[in-house]
Parts: structure tokens; sequence; C-alpha cells
């Protein structure tokens, strides 16, 4: 049984990203929007931020009042389009309800969209034709690819079809010949779908909607769910029982979020490159890809 932890694969990109960054005349910068006094949302802007500031990436972080209008916010990303030093533009969501949160994604360049959340980056995703991948599908690619899984012909069953999770979890387990069921709140018989898996994708949101117990031994776990539960930090499974065999499973924590935040890197330097035109983004991305082997 594998634990599918992301450390090993974290250090081995971040020590080459920091050589990346080395060469480069310029710090790539990500500029955040963080709207509100969203807890969650806080601690992984933190997150972030760490991460980028750890690889010598520079960051600036604009709170917005949660009273701030539309108009403001439509307005710091036009700006933030046309400012040359600003490599990526992140729009932590969930925003206030008052928030059209689709015209501000659109809004974005998609040049600079390193969340991958942009229409056009979506739709040249769901052709598998060069965009940004949203960061936690990218980061579950990537790390199954460490871990040598391959999902050729595999059955994939991913629970949650929200278009920044669950559908890009399923697209791009399509472009890697899985073949995949796509389960949501209104799927019946979800048991039945969970025994034809060979490969479970959870993220829901909800804690339990499918449990250890009902897991098999040939299965592989990818959690991407992040709950509180009895003071602990746990996925859509909860904590894995120590008796229970699995064929291999990601940790959480240490599993998909971590590849999240290590994949939104990835997706700096990328944007920063084609941007620059410095150095040829295909050869960096074939070295980061070979780190995974
Ligand atoms: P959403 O709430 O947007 O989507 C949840 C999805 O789960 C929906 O498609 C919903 O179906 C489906 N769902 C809800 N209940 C059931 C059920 N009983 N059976 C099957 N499907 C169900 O959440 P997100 O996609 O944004 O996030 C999902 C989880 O992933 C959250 O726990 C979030 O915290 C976590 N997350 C983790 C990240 C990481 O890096 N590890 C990054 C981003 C999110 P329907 O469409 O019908 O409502």
């Amino acid at each position: 049984m594998i634990c599918l932890r992301a450390k090993p694969l974290i250090e081995k990109t971040q020590e080459y990203l920091v050589k990346l960054r080395r060469s480069l005349n310029q710090a790539p910068r990500l500029d955040v929007l963080l709207i509100g006094n969203h807890e969650a949302s806080a601690i992984y802007v933190g997150r972030k931020k760490q991460a980028a500031q750890d690889i010598g990436i520079d960051v600036v972080i604009h709170h917005i009042s949660d009273h701030a209008s539309q108009d403001h916010v439509e307005k710091l990303i036009s700006m933030l389009n046309n400012e040359s030093n600003c490599s990526g533009i992140l729009l932590q969501l969930p925003l206030p309800a008052h928030f059209n949160v689709m015209k501000l994604l659109t809004l974005i360049d998609p040049a600079k969209d390193v969340d991958g959340f942009h229409p056009l980056n979506k739709g040249n995703h769901l052709d598998n034709f060069a965009a940004f991948v949203p960061c936690t599908a990218l980061g579950v690619s990537r790390l199954l690819k460490f871990y040598n899984i391959n999902l050729q012909s595999k059955n994939v069953l991913v629970l949650g079809r929200s278009a920044i999770v669950g559908k890009p979890l399923a697209i791009e387990s399509l472009h890697q010949n899985a073949t995949v069921t796509i389960a949501h709140s209104a799927t019946k018989n979800l048991p039945d779908l969970v025994k034809q898996a060979d490969i479970i994708m959870s993220a829901t949101g909800h804690f339990g909607v499918i449990q250890w117990d009902q897991v098999y031994e040939h299965q592989i776990i990818i959690d991407v769910g992040i709950h509180r539960h009895n003071g602990d930090i746990v996925g859509d499974l909860g904590k894995k029982p120590a008796e229970k065999i699995v064929a291999a499973y990601t940790p959480v924590p240490g599993g998909v979020g971590a590849m999240t935040v290590n994949s939104l890197m990835y997706n700096i330097f990328k944007a920063y490159c084609l941007q620059k035109q410095s150095g040829c983004w295909a050869d960096i991305a074939q070295s980061i890809d070979a780190l995974t082997l």
C-alpha cells in the first residue's frame, strides 16, 4: 500500500524552481486579490505566499474590503493586466455574494490566469490544448505520474463536478485515457459506481459521502476534500483507519492540498516565461515533468 505523499515531489520541484528563478533577471510576481474576511481563504493565501517566497517569487496581496464594489475590483484587475511586472493574477474564491465572479474571472488576462479559471483556458484544457490547467487537477496528475500510476484504461470515478475541481480532474483523467465517471449530488447508486472504480477522486466538500469501509483493497483513493473534524484536518473520507488496506491513497494533509500549492508555482513560472519569452517554456516544462519520473 502506497501513501502518495506530496513532499518528495515538492522538494524536487522546489529545488529546480529555485535554480530557475536564479537564472532569471527579474522575479516573477503573483498578485492575489483577497476579498473580505473569509478565514479559510486567508489561510490558503498565506500558504501560497509562503510557497512563492520560498522559491523567490514576489507576492503582492491586495486586501479588499467585502464592501468593495464590482467596479473597484474590475478596475484593479484591468490595472494588473497592464502591469508588466505582474506575472500572474489570482482571485481567491469564494467571494462575497454581491460579486459577479464569472465576470471577474473572465476579465483576467488569460496569459496571467495562473489558476486556469478563465473560459479560454478552460476551453483549451477541454481540448487538451496548451493552457493553464487548474492547480488541483494539475497537482493530482503530477502526483500520480511521480508515483508511476498510469490512468490508461482505468475506471476513474470523480465525486464532484465543480468548475474548479471536479470537472478539471475528470478532464485530466480523460486526457490520460481513463474511462471517467462523474458523480454529483443527484447521482444514484453511488456504492455501485464505487465498486466499479479503480481510482476514486473525491471532491465533494462533504465529509463521509463515501467512507473507508466502502472502498476496496485494489483501489487508489485521491482525497481532495479538506475538513476540520474532531480537531483534525481530514479529507472527504476522514482519517484512514490503520488496518484499512487500499492500493494507494493521498494523505490529508500532505497530499492533494500541498500539490495544489506547488502546481500554482509551476503555473506562475509558466506565465512568466511565456510573457517574457525568457527561455523556452517547453524545455522548462519538460525538465519539471522529468522530475516526476
Ligand atoms: P463545490 O461545493 O463547488 O462542489 C462540490 C461537488 O460535490 C458538487 O459538484 C456537488 O454536486 C458534489 N456533491 C455534493 N454532495 C455530493 C454527494 N452526496 N454525492 C456526490 N457528489 C456530491 O466544492 P469544490 O469543488 O470547490 O471543492 C470540493 C472540496 O475540495 C472541498 O472540500 C474543498 O475544500 C476541497 N478543495 C481542496 C483543494 C485542495 O487543494 N486539496 C482545492 C480546492 C478545493 P452538485 O454539483 O450536484 O451540487
